[in-house]
């Protein structure tokens, strides 16, 4: 039988609504219309992972897709959290619990999450690949891939690691054709022959809405389009990526983005309107204090400062004027986990590492005052 293919845009069910402040409380009725009209409209790719909505979304994930007797209609996508393999059973342990969690046999395509450098040596020293291979060998995953946040660097060595890559899954929208894996990044893997997968091609939703400034840069090319749409549009014009992943988050938003997936098309942006992503770009850049690119080279701090993740969280906080999610997203994720800029000590060893010359030592104090208060 040949492979489903897979929809030019995915349906992410990392933002469903919920019923109240509580992640894990998903409003099911209403992600089931969401789920159903992303359906109808031909999205074939499913995509979730352990610890989206704390858990909740792998088994409203499965829950929606057998009610509906769609699991040979749809490629479902989970992710393997690295970070909780601490010995090799843990591979194990954690898919079974994942299938019975979305009551299915097998998982389409399984990324290992949100890999780094450290969770890319947890995987080699606790022998990970292997017991994906035997997995996918058990008819329990088909698919082996990753998901990406780390340097350009790592990625490179993730990718020349592993001669059995079938996927990789990045972040790219127009304001990040240079962070983390960037274009360069998404080009070489498929130079070889690795699909790619989109992540945050909205960066969060930020690029739904857009300051007027940005909005007349779009308008002048004389296209009235949605902000989300100039977004979308620019992730699918790359011919290198297989499925764009946007986590909509109403039946409303299904409709509007499948209908862009559905005649935009790869190499379609006309020169004006490549310049004014540019134009819009460089308006965000220009905003953000301060000018990491995410290169990694003062990386790995010997104190466990997160460097570059803290940079991109309170750039993101001033150039969107979003202040309350991304502050409560860096204590979450950074301070209490003992990777916030608070954890730095000054020892200096970053400094001479960093190619834009960034005070980091400063530059840290700043962002955690900004970011805390
Ligand atoms: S100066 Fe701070 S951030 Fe830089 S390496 Fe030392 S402890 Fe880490
Ligand atoms: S602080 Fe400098 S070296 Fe570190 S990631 Fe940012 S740009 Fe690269």
């Amino acid at each position: 039988m040949p492979e489903l293919p897979v929809s030019a845009l995915g349906l992410g069910m990392m933002r469903l609504p919920t019923r109240d402040s509580d992640p894990a409380h998903i409003d099911e009725a209403a992600t089931e219309r969401l789920f159903l009209a992303a359906i109808e409209q031909g999205v074939t790719y499913v995509d979730t992972a352990y610890p989206y909505h704390n858990g909740a979304s792998e088994i409203v994930t499965g829950k929606l897709i057998n009610k509906h007797g769609l699991r040979d209609k749809v490629q479902l996508a989970t992710k393997c959290p690295v970070w909780l393999v601490r010995e090799e059973t843990d591979w194990e342990k954690l898919l079974s619990e994942q299938l019975a969690k979305l009551d299915t046999d097998h998982i389409d395509f399984y990324l290992l999450h949100a890999l780094n450098a450290e969770r890319w040596d947890t995987i080699q020293r606790l022998r990970g690949l292997e017991y994906l291979e035997r997995a996918k060998a058990q008819g329990k995953i088909r698919h082996i891939g990753f998901s990406f946040h780390d340097s350009r660097d790592v990625f490179t060595r993730i990718i020349d690691g592993y001669n059995n890559w079938e996927f990789c899954q990045v972040q790219y929208n127009y304001l990040d054709t240079d962070f983390q894996a960037g274009l360069q990044g998404i080009r070489y893997a498929a130079e070889r022959h690795i699909g790619v997968i989109v992540m945050e091609p909205l960066r969060g939703g930020a690029l739904a809405k857009v300051p007027e400034a940005v909005e007349r840069l779009f308008a002048a090319t004389g296209q009235i389009r949605r902000p989300a749409e100039w977004a979308l549009r620019f992730a699918l014009d790359r011919p290198e990526v297989v499925t764009v992943l946007s986590g909509m988050g109403s039946a409303e938003q299904v409709i509007e983005n499948t209908a862009v997936a559905g005649y935009a098309a790869a190499h379609n942006l006309s020169s004006q309107e490549l310049a004014a992503y540019s134009g819009a770009a460089a308006y965000f850049h220009e905003k953000m204090p301060v000018p990491c690119t995410s290169c990694g080279y003062c990386m790995p701090c010997p104190n466990g400062v997160a460097i570059p993740d803290v940079f991109a969280i309170y750039n993101s906080a001033v150039a969107f004027d979003e202040r309350e999610g991304n502050s409560k997203w860096y204590q979450k994720g950074y301070v209490s986990s003992g990777k916030g800029a608070d954890s730095c000590i000054a020892c200096g060893e970053c400094m001479p590492k960093c190619p834009q010359h960034i005070d980091i030592i400063n530059s840290l104090a700043e962002a955690h005052r900004a970011l805390t208060h």
